[in-house]
């Protein structure tokens, strides 16, 4: 497959918050398709849902942790994809949904903070060749064991890079609630500055100042795929922020 063609575009938790939401993030991906790129999504679960699922587990254990909570907190992002999905076959676009561990993505015991140990991408990859859109779920993968098991807070990221890796995608592009990448959080400073482009040496410095608009474990990653990323607005068309 042309590398360029293929294109991992992941949603944020505010991006898939509502149905109007995934419905907006779903036409940029039908467009994409249209335009003649393969696409594979990756979703976050509606924003909000993840901490309210640990809320939930909170009410009937002092400290929720391990195997068990993995398997409530990936259902956030098990929403997100089967919603998806279905908002592209309303727009006429085949699309298929996918969980981690269906996707092909190994990780470690280690819950609440797995990591990726393997990826066998043959599902998306078939699915590609029958001309789906592949939606899989963020932040969560599964044991060799068969036990779902999730990759930390903001994994969703990890999750996007490790497929671009993966499956050689042209770049990676990350939709959210800002314009993109800027010289700090923009919700606490009107004087920020939005970035054209960064590399990926400064973007990590950036993320260990707090800067959470990308993971900082998925830019390690990125730096050592060589994965371009591109850091874009889910709610219009502008150009964003690459890191390269
Ligand atoms: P998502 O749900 O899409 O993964 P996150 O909430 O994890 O989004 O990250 C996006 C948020 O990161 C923005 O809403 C913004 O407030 C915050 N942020 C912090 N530092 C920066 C920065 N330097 N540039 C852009 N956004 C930043
Ligand atoms: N839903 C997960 C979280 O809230 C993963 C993600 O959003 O990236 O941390
Ligand atoms: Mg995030």
């Amino acid at each position: 497959m042309n590398r360029a063609k293929l294109v991992v575009m992941k949603f944020g938790g505010t991006s898939v918050a509502n149905p109007e939401r995934v419905m907006l993030a779903a036409r940029k991906a039908a467009k994409a398709k249209k335009a003649g790129k393969k696409i594979v999504v990756v979703v976050s679960a509606p924003g909000g849902m993840t901490d309210d699922l640990l809320g939930l587990a909170n009410n009937v254990h002092p400290k929720p942790a391990g195997r068990e909570l993995d398997t409530l907190l990936a259902a956030g992002e098990q929403v997100s994809i089967a919603l998806f999905a279905l908002a592209l076959e309303s727009l006429g676009i085949r699309a298929v949904s996918l969980t981690g561990s269906q996707a092909g993505i190994t990780t470690d015991g280690h819950f609440g903070a797995a990591e990726i140990t393997a990826i066998r991408p043959e599902k998306i990859r078939k699915a590609l060749r029958q001309n789906k859109v592949v939606v899989v779920a963020g932040f969560q993968g599964a044991t060799k064991e068969g036990d779902i098991a999730t990759l930390g807070r903001g994994g969703s990221d990890l999750t996007a890079i490790a497929l671009a890796a993966a499956l050689k995608a042209g770049h990676c592009e990350i939709y959210t609630d800002v314009e993109g990448v800027y010289t700090a959080d923009p919700r606490d400073s009107s004087s920020v500055k939005k970035i054209r482009s960064i590399s990926y040496d400064a973007m990590i410095k950036l993320a260990k100042t707090g800067a959470k608009v990308m993971q900082l474990k998925s830019l390690e990653l990125a730096r050592r795929h060589k994965v371009a990323i591109h850091v874009k607005c889910s709610f219009n068309n502008k150009e964003g922020t690459w890191i390269k």
